[in-house]
């Protein structure tokens, strides 16, 4: 597929339209983080998986969500500070932080690095930090996974072409990244055609089997409590799991769409095989346990 293509357009594919009585709303709230009120738009269409973008630099996920959302039901959330930069400004005291937003969910993932957060700062004002960013999940994310009755909470991302280059010591994303790395992903399926910085990856086996089963798309295949030092440190991924993951006392999945920037088609087809497996699976084992 040329580049052209894959990057042509971010509307929906047409082989499914929205429902006749289909109604998308728009609302913005708040959540404060350290001293910042951070407003939070919300695309709502009725039932469905809810999306959601933290890094406001990764456009083509941003689109396509909206656009899926729009188009085949749930929500889409996403901070709505005006920027387009992949960091948050958030104050605490006199002092600006720049925070990466997904790595503000442990303390320990925090104060890793200061890619994470800068200037460093003090363990008490990343523990104010965390439990903030918790509560963001608690009162936002979590009454909208329950309003919508979704099946997964589906994260929005987009990285760079051969982000993983391994040799460079520079990548972290991709299937190629992924396979020979179990402590990281136990189970990899490489379809056999798709760029390899396209991928999907979740802790629930019964998503990872679905995929793996329509046998179209990369899918990996996270190791469930991924130790707190490992390359996973203050992700929401590792946050999602285990009591953490319960909505209205159900646990609920967890995705990461992960497409490179522009390549929106493929990311489109994600979100349809994500909706597709995620509802297979709910039907199946509707209150299992991610494991
Ligand atoms: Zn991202």
């Amino acid at each position: 597929m040329t580049q052209a293509l894959r990057s042509a357009t971010a509307a929906a594919p047409k082989a499914s339209p929205a429902p006749a009585t289909s109604t998308v709303t728009q609302l913005r709230r708040s959540t404060r983080i350290g001293d910042t009120d951070l407003p939070v738009r919300i695309v709502r269409n009725g039932p469905g998986n809810v999306f959601l973008n933290v890094h406001l630099d990764e456009k083509t996920s941003r689109g396509v969500a909206e656009a899926h959302v729009r188009a085949h039901g749930g929500s889409y959330l996403e901070f709505d500070t005006g920027s387009t930069q992949r960091h948050l400004k958030v104050r605490v005291g006199k002092t600006t932080y720049s925070v990466d937003p997904n790595r503000m969910f442990s303390v320990e993932g925090l104060l890793k690095s200061e890619r994470h957060i800068s200037p460093k700062p003090t363990r008490a004002v990343a523990q104010r930090i965390v439990k903030d960013a918790v509560r963001f999940l608690e009162d936002v994310v979590k009454p909208e996974l329950a309003r919508t009755k979704a099946t997964a909470l589906v994260a929005m991302h987009n990285n760079t072409h051969d982000h993983e280059n391994v040799a460079k010591g520079t990548g972290q994303i991709s299937v190629s990244f992924y396979e020979g790395r179990p402590e990281q992903a136990d189970q990899v399926f490489r379809a056999p055609t798709g760029d390899h910085d396209d991928l999907i990856l979740t802790p629930n086996q019964d998503v990872f089997d679905g995929l793996k089963g329509e046998g179209t798309l990369h899918a990996v295949r996270l190791r469930p409590g991924l130790a707190k030092t490992s390359l996973a440190a203050g992700m929401l991924s590792e946050w999602w799991q285990g009591p953490n993951a319960l909505v209205a006392g159900r646990p609920t999945r967890y995705v990461n769409s992960e497409a490179e920037h522009g390549h929106a088609e493929v990311q489109h087809q994600q979100l349809a095989a994500v909706d597709r497996v995620t509802k297979r699976a709910s039907d199946a084992a509707p209150t299992r346990r991610p494991r």
